[in-house]
């Protein structure tokens, strides 16, 4: 049986668990700790992985000018998408209006003076605190450190200096460098495959203890908003996603969502997109036929600001919050939301609930309390599972589209 139905009757199988052990049940702690295991057995290789990719990529750039045009593409298209995931957000929000109950204002209905120390805590000790700390942890003062740290943003920016200037290097020296970072990448993916052998157990333990500590209960009173973000991200994807596929990429949006299937399933149960980078890579290398060269480039990079799903949430979540407390949403106030949630976005690290954090951020540059954080709390685990296969898949994306822009014909051909 092939990986990905094996994963997604895992999933099936991990809904169903879910609903029926209590989260302390002796089997669903245990699957607390399988579930860890295989995350801790992806995250393990995405460091290495991210540096020789991106340095293994940069090193087929003789030329600078060639590097120039796919950057420039590349962060042109990511900013395209991650721009219109928040307009569909917002549209979502202003067209179902989670945040009005019966005319009036639902803050009272969501009892939005509880939980604000727990959310106080965690937005206190964020590192997220303003949208200039996105260039400085780009521009990082240690690389080790963003390294130890996951800080991916640091990690990808250094890693395309040292590529860059490596490649440069004359003779033997540079062969070696080359020859060097191409084997530790190898390597890594050879790790990646071994660690996806366990992907079914792995999906079905980490979605087992996600669903049993996620009621139907807790969704309820936030049902509204629930489904207008989870309608707004299943637009993004299955709709401008699939446009943008086929009017630039000229490739059927059918076959991208058969290929990144396995990535999709891992990302959505992981709830991280930086954790899935190792299976994204491998998805659009063996899966789609993108190129090394620009798969090593774009997908770290995407991995590292281009969070479409996170940004619709954000735009979706601040907006709700803002339609719950009773905020005069005028345009100014809708513009500061939308381009705090492209902003904020690309600087999100992909791991569980990140999100809260940038939203944190919104919330206070518009003047609404962080105890709002609190209500979103309650959904939040299965609308990050979601936003995360999002996030995997516009970076997917991005790759075929750039490789597609770059001239490579084996992208995603229909089979002979
Ligand atoms: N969990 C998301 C990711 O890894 C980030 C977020 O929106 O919280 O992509």
């Amino acid at each position: 049986m092939k990986v990905h139905w094996q994963i997604a009757i895992a999933l099936a199988l991990a809904v169903l668990t879910g609903a029926l052990a209590s989260a302390d049940s002796s089997l669903i702690r245990f699957c607390g700790f399988i579930g860890g295991l295989f995350l801790n057995g992806l995250k393990m290789v995405v460091v290495p992985l991210i540096v020789s990719s991106i340095i293994v990529a940069m090193s087929t750039f003789s030329e600078p000018a060639a590097l120039s045009r796919i950057g420039l593409r590349t962060m042109a298209f990511y900013t395209l998408t991650t721009v219109l995931a928040v307009v569909v957000g917002l549209a979502m929000v202003n067209l179902v209006q989670p945040g009005i109950i019966d005319g009036q204002p639902a803050k009272d209905i969501l009892g939005l003076a509880t939980g604000s120390a727990k959310v106080s805590e965690q937005v206190s000790s964020a590192k997220l605190s303003d949208v200039s700390d996105v260039f400085y942890r780009m521009i990082t003062s240690n690389p080790i450190k963003a390294a130890a740290e996951g800080d991916l943003l640091g990690l990808v920016f250094f890693s395309m200096m040292f590529g860059i200037f490596a490649a440069r290097l004359p003779g033997s020296v540079g062969d070696v460098q080359r020859d060097f970072w191409n084997g530790v990448r190898e390597t890594m993916m050879g790790i990646t495959g071994v660690v996806m052998r366990f992907a079914p157990i792995g999906v079905y333990a980490l979605v087992a203890k996600a669903f049993s500590s996620t009621g139907v209960e807790a969704i309820r009173p936030l049902a509204l908003f629930f489904f207008a973000t989870l309608g707004g991200l299943a637009f993004h994807m299955l709709v401008t996603m699939s446009v943008l596929l086929a009017l630039i990429g000229r490739v059927s949006p059918i076959r991208m969502l058969k290929a990144m299937t396995p990535a999709l399933l891992t990302g959505f149960s992981t709830s991280s997109s930086a954790g899935t980078l190792p299976v994204t890579l491998e998805c659009l290398r063996s899966r789609a036929g993108v190129s090394e060269r620009v798969s090593g480039f774009t997908l770290p990079l995407g991995a590292a600001i281009n969070l479409d799903g996170t940004a619709l949430y954000e735009c979706a979540a601040a907006m709700f919050l803002a339609q719950a407390y009773g905020l005069h949403l005028d345009f100014t106030t809708q513009f500061v939301i939308v381009s705090m949630a492209v902003v904020t976005s690309m600087g999100v690290t992909g791991i569980p609930s990140a999100s809260l954090v940038a939203i944190a951020v919104i919330l206070g540059t518009i003047g609404l309390p962080l105890e709002g954080l609190g209500v979103l709390l309650a959904v939040d685990r299965v609308l990050d599972m979601c936003r995360t296969a999002v996030n995997v898949y516009g970076d997917g994306c991005g790759a075929v589209v750039i490789g597609r822009l770059e001239g490579e014909h084996d992208i995603l051909k229909p089979p002979q």
